[in-house]
């Protein structure tokens, strides 16, 4: 009887010690319920970080030495003090917080990754604004943040540093996964930052928060809301997790074997300038109709990639065509006599083309 209960306790002590072996993460989907995040060119940054972070959850429990604590599974309101107890009472090794980018203008796109900095120096004050303001739509926000207002930049002195050692693995971790965004996903690759960021703050493990991409730009939004982006996302965010538990802990987890489709690179398509007055947009008038050798074209850019001949991916500019040639396509934007395509040349440039150039007839 002696027997089997010590075999009985050494059982129960090897799957304790098991259990103390697994690595904790809490995947932290940002905004949620009545907080949508950021809204742009149809997509919502609430659901996208919310699929994202399932994805990468969905890849990370196949492992059993991995143990997953979402802050949300469902759309629903999380307040940032509560994303943050949960991450400390689960006594997570690694916090994740998965966002998604805006900006006023649709140009800026990529990927970038925010750890909390030991420095105000460079930072950038906007994104921590924009990101923190949920703050303010949580009742009593002023007793509960201690004074916390996301909307000026010197109570920001006030948070609390984080230890050295945990700043540098949040650094380590978040210098991989953008490594993987520019290498693996052809992402244009925004760097690690620091910045003042409540969740991450008053979370006392290493962690970060990762902004996907750009909602404002309307490429990156369409190849974040695809099943394509989310899935790429998903993988990459996941592989990093277990390159960095694996040189934490000295173990040889098998990363995840990527299945990357289609790498998307986003080419530098021209937007309209801020501040071009629409109302001088220049009037082109009625197609002439011409001889087939009189009749030149305006070319206005060319990409490796075939780009859908909508408005929206030109500008607003319609009347679009494509000629494929050797590594790539070639884009037109309307025909006619010399004297219509340089009216078309001046107001392909008033929409942004700025290097749109006429083409003479073959
Ligand atoms: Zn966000």
């Amino acid at each position: 009887m002696k027997k089997i209960l010590v075999a009985i306790f050494i059982c129960l002590s090897v799957f304790s010690i098991a259990q103390e072996k697994k690595f904790k993460v809490v995947l932290d989907a940002g905004h949620g319920g009545k907080d949508p995040g950021a809204a742009k060119n149809g997509c919502i940054e609430k659901l996208i970080a919310l699929d994202v972070v399932l994805r990468i959850g969905k890849i990370l429990e196949t492992y059993p030495d991995f143990n997953i604590k979402y802050t949300r599974s469902t759309d629903v309101f999380i307040p940032l003090k509560d994303r943050a107890k949960i991450a400390n009472d689960f006594e997570a090794d690694l916090f994740v917080s998965v966002h998604c980018n805006s900006s006023v203008s649709p140009k800026p796109y990529g990927a970038m990754t925010l750890v909390m900095g030991l420095s105000r120096a460079g930072m950038n004050f906007e994104i921590a604004k924009a990101e923190n303001a949920v703050i303010s739509l949580e009742d009593n926000f002023k007793e509960k943040y201690e004074g916390f207002d996301p909307n000026n930049p010197n109570t920001q002195i006030g948070l609390r540093i984080m230890q050295e050692e945990t700043l540098m693995q949040s650094i380590n971790f978040a210098s991989s996964v953008q490594s993987y965004f520019k290498n693996s996903l052809n992402r244009k690759d925004l760097g690690m930052h620091q910045q003042p960021l409540w969740v991450l703050d008053a979370t006392v493990m290493p962690g970060v928060l990762i902004e996907l991409g750009f909602l404002s730009n309307v490429q990156e939004s369409k190849y974040m809301k695809s099943e394509e982006g989310k899935s790429n996302y998903s993988q990459i965010i996941a592989r990093a997790i277990i390159e960095y538990k694996n040189n934490l802990k000295g173990t040889n987890t098998p990363p995840n074997v990527l299945q990357i489709k289609e790498p998307l690179i986003i080419e530098e398509i021209p937007v309209i300038e801020t501040d071009v007055d629409s109302s001088s947009l220049v009037d082109v008038g009625p197609e002439p109709i011409l001889a087939a050798d009189s009749v030149y074209k305006v070319q206005i850019s060319f990409s490796t990639k075939k780009i859908d001949l909508i408005p929206e991916n030109f500008n607003g500019l319609t009347n679009i065509t494509v000629v494929e040639v050797d590594g790539g396509y070639k884009y037109f934007y309307g025909q006619g006599s010399l004297e219509f395509c340089k009216k078309l040349v001046a107001e392909a440039k008033l929409k942004g083309f700025k290097s749109a150039f006429i083409v003479a007839p073959n």
